[in-house]
């Protein structure tokens, strides 16, 4: 098997018995990149010489016998809204162009000291904004599996990174399903936390109430693998829970559990989309799972709950990008017009569109009717999915409502938000949801089924995830075009 094909705990245990070394490993994965990240353009930076550097060290350091951590010389790749102290992050925004951080994420400290190698800083919608990397400041990252379509966003580096075989890890962040919805739309799995149970430090905020980083992988165990790194409470992040994550018990089946299919999640959702979900049903079935409809009433109004809150967040998350702190300075005749004309040139059309409703949801005679309307139906939400949560162990639902669109389809912003239908409602409960590959759809590409659980049911999540995995691997999945055709 070729290297890259491995899974992400099959290097580490190769590294760690010396069959392979670390850097055998990362050369191999800095080669595919090298051969075709011109064709998908994951990646915003390619960190060769410090990845080759680290893995010399992690060699040296298993000769000299020492204990070198889960996950010994894999390669991660990295979505650029994560700090790394000394390496330009951007956020794929031009007003952080040249930015280098003076500090290390939480997350990318738990992962070097697992034995990763951060192998590059990903692509991704600007500041997080958006549903198909077309909104990146730089460029937008292909779909590896059709390279004529996007790869979802706002990670959309980061899935198509591990779908290309770059790495077989990667970070991303979910707000309102960036990490879960470009996992669907490039056949990979993607995963979601419960809110606090990963550490936001150094994660470049976006809508802090609803930001939570979470693993990309080809197979569940490997996302599961990488969960349990990155999830420990965290003392320079306020939010962070006291839990961790166990992996270890994630492959005990499915047979007795109830598990609800979301009613308000299956609006408009594509034929071939159905199909995948119907077909994920009948696996859980036979599987010995009961599998009923449920109706969470609230979860109708996430997207517009989502489109005020998160905005308002951003709106002022994004105040200190000012010209004065950090990357791109335009010089002005005094402070205001500086300002003024930094952020100007420095931030793109939908982030803008963003600061600007989100200063209206927060503006004096607004604020009750808008933003605190919207809180409003957050909390009715999260009381919605407890009432669910009490006849049933998960929920399903279609990831996205559809299958990987076209670069420029969909033009208008509106449409673009309703590829996060399926994903909003759950970050505004602050639950953890997962996206597994289930095989095919419109036109031969990807499709995933979305699995939610209640707060800090992650075990129960990953479960129900293995399941359908096991199912999905009798369905065909799309390879990289490329990889099939070398
Ligand atoms: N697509 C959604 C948005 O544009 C979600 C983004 C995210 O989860 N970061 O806000």
């Amino acid at each position: 098997m070729a290297i890259v094909d491995m899974s992400a705990r099959e290097m580490a245990a190769a590294v760690r018995s010396r069959e392979l070394s670390a850097l055998e490993i990362v050369d191999a994965h800095l080669a595919e990149i090298d051969a075709h990240d011109h064709e998908v353009r994951a990646f915003l930076l390619v960190l060769g010489d410090e990845a080759r550097r680290r893995a010399s060290q992690i060699d040296a350091a298993i000769a000299r016998g020492e204990e070198v951590g889960p996950l010994a010389g894999v390669p991660v790749a990295v979505k650029d809204n994560m700090a790394l102290r000394g390496v330009e992050t951007t956020c794929a925004s031009r007003i952080l162009a040249g930015w280098r951080p003076p500090y290390t994420a939480t997350v990318l400290e738990r992962i070097e000291a697992a034995g990763a190698v951060v192998i590059g800083k990903t692509n991704l919608d600007e500041f997080a904004m958006g549903s198909s990397t077309e909104n990146s400041g730089f460029f937008a990252t292909r779909n590896p599996v059709d390279t004529s379509r996007v790869p979802g966003g706002s990670s959309g580096g980061s899935a198509a990174a591990v779908a290309a075989r770059f790495a077989p890890l990667a970070l991303g962040s979910d707000t309102g399903g960036s990490i879960r919805q470009p996992a669907s739309l490039c056949g990979v799995v993607g995963a979601k936390p419960t809110y606090g149970l990963v550490s936001r430090y150094g994660l470049i905020a976006f809508a802090s109430s609803l930001d939570q980083i979470g693993p990309f992988a080809r197979n569940v165990e490997d996302a599961a693998a990488l969960l349990s790194v990155i999830a420990a409470h965290d003392a320079k992040d306020s939010t962070s829970l006291g839990a961790g994550f166990d992996a270890s018990e994630i492959a005990t089946g499915v047979r007795g559990m109830r598990i609800g299919v979301v009613e308000e999640m299956l609006d408009g959702v594509s034929p071939g989309v159905s199909s995948v979900l119907d077909s994920a049903i009948a696996s859980l079935v036979e599987a010995g799972a009961t599998v009923e409809r449920v109706s969470v009433p609230a979860a109708r109004f996430g997207l517009s709950a989502y489109y005020l809150i998160a905005p308002a967040e951003a709106s002022s998350n994004l105040a200190r990008f000012d010209g004065v702190r950090f990357g791109l300075r335009v010089e002005g005749e005094d402070i205001t017009e500086t300002y003024l004309r930094t952020r100007a040139s420095g931030f793109g059309a939908e982030v803008k569109r963003r600061i600007m409703l989100g200063t209206y949801a927060l503006s004096a005679g607004y604020y009750d009717a808008l933003y605190g309307k919207a809180q409003q139906v957050r909390t009715l939400i999260a009381r919605d999915f407890a009432a669910a949560y009490e006849r049933f162990d998960a929920l399903i639902s279609p990831t996205s409502p559809t299958v990987a669109f076209r670069f420029g389809e969909r033009s208008d912003p509106l449409s673009m938000y309703m590829s996060d239908v399926c994903t909003i409602p759950s970050n505004l409960a602050g639950h953890p949801g997962i996206s597994v590959p289930f095989g095919a759809a419109e036109e031969g590409m990807p499709a995933g089924v979305q699995v939610l659980a209640p707060a800090l049911g992650e075990a129960t999540m990953f479960k129900v995830a293995m399941a359908l995995e096991a199912a999905a691997a009798k369905q065909t999945v799309p390879a990289w075009r490329s990889a099939a055709a070398s």
